[in-house]
């Protein structure tokens, strides 16, 4: 039973429900794996996917059914793993908002495009949402103990969880990670170490001590619950454009779970019928001093080759090699999308101009998203009057920013009329 202390919003709080999870499938050889039990890699070595019996579900679970639920990820709550809903570790995973630009919209004479920003979620970034499904089912399986290398966010978040499920965590970031993700984790009761070299480094670390000190290995992708967690960001976004799908997607692309998430979810919804065959077409975003993804994409590589000597303003997207780069790529090329890399100058003006214009703060990852729109406006790889999403993966907030305002004299004389905006 869920006594106080418990999230009360949260309306699935009663005990067992039907669980739709056949089994985990190895990405790249479809082996099959047994649900139910801890997973990392699949048994070749590849990101495990969750299977659900999508038709038993269609016939239990319907667009009716979301009606009257939270307005939450836990509102899709057939479509994820959890069996048992005390398992659930929750801080409030609201549904997140759509923010469409009209002035730019308006002055470059585009078709619409919105923001969806994931910084109003718990520890103010999206992987809470990979999170949130990840340690309720580490507590579902018995997990006491999780490691994680992250460039911040994803290791803030893990603190958060697992602090709230009484589990102990260990989050090593590369020494050059943002001060404010160093404190949030420290501060929300993870442990937390600044290791001297990139992301990929600070896993190595991760998989060399998990077994001497028994931790469960929480890296991206390889450990199956996060993407179902990342899925739910597609589930949403069909919802709010009514059981539609933009023209395109702009992801900016680090780990590359969120857009292998989203390209499970509209298969899913397809296959529950919810939504046609059509799809966005998803546009993987990095940035020029770490393009992994971008320079497969364009050398028709199936796997990205790692990146040397990787640098960006846009932390969340410093990830020099992505474990599961077969599958962005795939969803990339499917989709008929692309892959682009934008500058560090472009990230930040396009922060300064979206802030200033429409009163959004953007982080740089998701300001990296609308330098890669522009440019591929530019470019003529997008449709000027195309529907597009833009992903804002995190708080504008936790990031530096330049500095700003002036200093007053109040007692000298002060000219009120020059402070007003030239017309
Ligand atoms: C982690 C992160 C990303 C990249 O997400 P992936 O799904 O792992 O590619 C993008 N932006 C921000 C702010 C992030 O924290």
């Amino acid at each position: 039973m869920r006594g106080s202390g418990q999230v009360t919003w949260l309306d699935n709080t009663a005990g067992n429900r039907p669980n739709f999870v056949t089994h985990l499938e190895c990405s790249r050889t479809g082996k099959r794996h047994a649900a139910g039990r801890l997973h990392n890699l699949s048994e070749d070595g590849y990101p495990l996917l969750v299977r659900y019996d999508l038709e038993r579900m269609a016939g239990a679970f319907t667009r009716e059914t979301l009606a009257g639920r939270s307005a939450d990820l836990w509102r899709y709550r057939e479509m994820l793993p959890v069996t048992d809903a005390a398992n659930i570790v929750s801080l409030g995973e609201i549904t997140t908002p759509l923010i469409t630009l009209g002035a730019i919209a308006g002055r470059l004479g585009t078709g619409r495009i919105d923001v969806k920003d994931e910084g109003r979620l718990p520890t103010g970034s999206f992987k809470a949402r990979g999170i949130t499904v990840a340690i309720s089912m580490a507590k579902e399986l018995g997990v006491k103990r999780v490691a994680m290398p992250t460039n911040g966010n994803a290791g803030a978040a893990l603190s958060a969880y697992a602090s709230r499920a009484g589990m102990e965590s260990h989050v090593f970031c590369p020494e050059d990670t943002p001060e404010i993700n160093i404190a949030e984790t420290g501060l929300q009761g993870g442990r937390v170490y600044r290791v001297n070299g990139f992301i990929n480094d600070c896993g190595k670390l991760v998989g060399d001590g998990k077994a001497a000190a028994g931790w469960f290995d929480f890296s991206t992708l390889k450990e199956p619950y996060r993407i179902e967690g990342k899925k739910t960001m597609g589930l949403e976004l069909c919802e709010q454009l009514d059981w539609r799908v933009p023209d395109a997607i702009f992801y900016p692309t680090g780990g590359g779970t969120g857009l292998i998430g989203m390209w499970k979810a509209f298969d899913e919804l397809e296959r529950l019928g919810w939504l046609g065959p059509e799809r966005p077409r998803m546009v993987a975003v990095q940035a020029e001093g770490c393009a992994p993804i971008v320079r497969a994409f364009e050398t028709g590589l199936e796997r990205a080759e790692p990146w040397q000597n990787a640098s960006t303003v846009a932390a969340g997207i410093r990830v020099p090699a992505a474990i599961g780069d077969f599958l962005i790529l795939e969803a990339v090329r499917e989709s008929g999308g692309f892959a682009v890399a934008v500058t560090d100058e472009a990230i930040e003006s396009a922060r300064a101009k979206v802030a200033s214009q429409e009163g959004l703060l953007l982080c740089p990852e998701g300001a990296a998203t609308y330098a890669a729109w522009l440019k591929s406006l530019d470019e003529g790889r997008i449709d000027r009057r195309d529907h597009v999403v833009l992903f804002n993966c995190a708080t504008g907030l936790k990031y530096p920013m330049p500095g700003c305002g002036e200093t007053l004299d109040r007692h000298g004389r002060i000219d009120y009329q020059a402070m007003a905006r030239p017309d």
